[in-house]
């Protein structure tokens, strides 16, 4: 079976040429799997509510294609602000999370780009049991199109932070992006996404000239190669300064700003003298840094930084020249760390 949501609308339009139909149900079938149904935003759940597609054709598409929808196992909502965190079960089995948050300016999905990772970052729990397979564009998209469903409510900001690496699987996230941004479907903005890497080196110089207009984050979460190794083997492949030189000419080619990510992890790197090597690594860069207060998975052995430390860090990168914010946490009182769902779900299967 193909799932539809795999497919660009040309590849759409080739598969219903294919079916023996005219060309342009392609856009007609495309619009229903993205756009407002009778029963509300998220797309169609069935071929029989693609109204002004002819029967002959709806049941030609039932045999051989799926609309590939996700069916949330797990939903826990958080009482404070609304934020929706999401497992999803897939047809091998395997399970992928996704948050739906809302903000003043919208409402927002962090998606997951693999069922699992295989960057082995020390004080993250998605990829704690290794990577089990890419995710296809359909079942990236489909984590937005599930959670529009569940919630009634338009999504207009996509992050792709969630459970993998996303330049590890570039070239779906690639269909992925292209299917957000698709005039016939979702038609949002690429300025209304921003996709996070750990900091594959290739993948950011392929990006900057793929996606220019597409906002990038880097996972930076150290000032030199000592202390990033210690937390992300990755950075043995990419040191910091093939990192920092790639982040400088994605700037210089794109003119965007880049977010670093920094998780404040007690002892390892909140002191004020990384505050002061990272200002200096940083300096004159077109970027922001991102403070995020780490979530604790017991497994790592890592704090949290006290609030008033993660202050001082702000304060102390602001004064040399280098915008920060500290992140402001939503869903508090259904977090665990990202992927932790995900991860007591595979735990709990491979014990069954
Ligand atoms: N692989 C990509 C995207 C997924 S992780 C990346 O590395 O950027 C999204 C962000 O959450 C990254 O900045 C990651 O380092 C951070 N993160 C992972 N585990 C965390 C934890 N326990 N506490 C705080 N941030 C965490």
């Amino acid at each position: 079976m193909i799932n539809l949501k795999d497919l660009q609308l040309q590849e759409v339009e080739k598969l219903i040429k294919e079916l023996g139909e005219p060309k342009f149900r392609a856009k007609q079938v495309f619009g229903w799997l993205y756009r407002d149904s009778t029963e509300g935003p998220g797309g169609v759940t069935d071929f029989d509510q693609m109204t002004n597609v002819p029967k002959v054709l709806r049941k030609k598409l039932k045999e051989q294609a799926s609309l590939g929808i996700l069916a949330p196992l797990q939903v826990q909502v958080s009482k404070l602000d609304g934020t929706r965190k999401y497992l999803f079960g897939l047809e091998d089995g395997n399970a992928i999370e996704s948050v739906f948050m809302k903000y003043k300016y919208g409402n927002s999905i962090c998606v997951s780009s693999q069922a699992g990772c295989r960057m082995g970052c020390r004080f993250c729990a998605s990829g704690m049991d290794g990577l089990r397979r890419n995710l296809t564009p359909g079942e990236i998209i489909g984590q937005l199109l599930a959670a529009e469903r569940d919630t009634g409510e338009k999504i207009n900001h996509v992050v792709v932070m969630g459970t993998g690496e996303p330049f590890d699987n570039y070239e779906n996230l690639s269909s992925f992006l292209r299917l957000l941004h698709a005039p016939e479907g979702l038609n949002l903005s690429y300025r209304n996404i921003t996709v996070s890497t750990c900091g594959i080196v290739p993948g950011i110089k392929d990006f900057g000239v793929d996606f220019p207009q597409v906002n990038l984050a880097i996972s930076l979460h150290a000032p030199n190669d000592e202390i990033r190794s210690s937390m992300m083997p990755v950075s043995r492949a990419y040191p910091m300064d093939q990192l920092l030189d790639a982040c400088r000419e994605y700037t210089k080619k794109t003119s965007r700003r880049i977010t670093f990510e920094y998780t404040l992890v007690k002892g390892v790197n909140d002191q004020p003298h990384h505050g002061e090597e990272l200002a200096e690594k940083l300096r004159g860069m077109l970027c922001h840094v991102n403070l995020i207060p780490l979530n604790t998975v017991k497994e790592s052995g890592l704090h949290t930084t006290e609030r008033k430390d993660a202050e001082h860090f702000r304060d102390l990168l602001e004064t040399k020249g280098i915008p920060a914010t500290i992140r402001r946490e939503l869903g508090d009182d259904i977090d665990g760390a990202c992927g932790q769902l995900r991860l007591a779900n595979c735990r709990k299967c491979r014990k069954e």
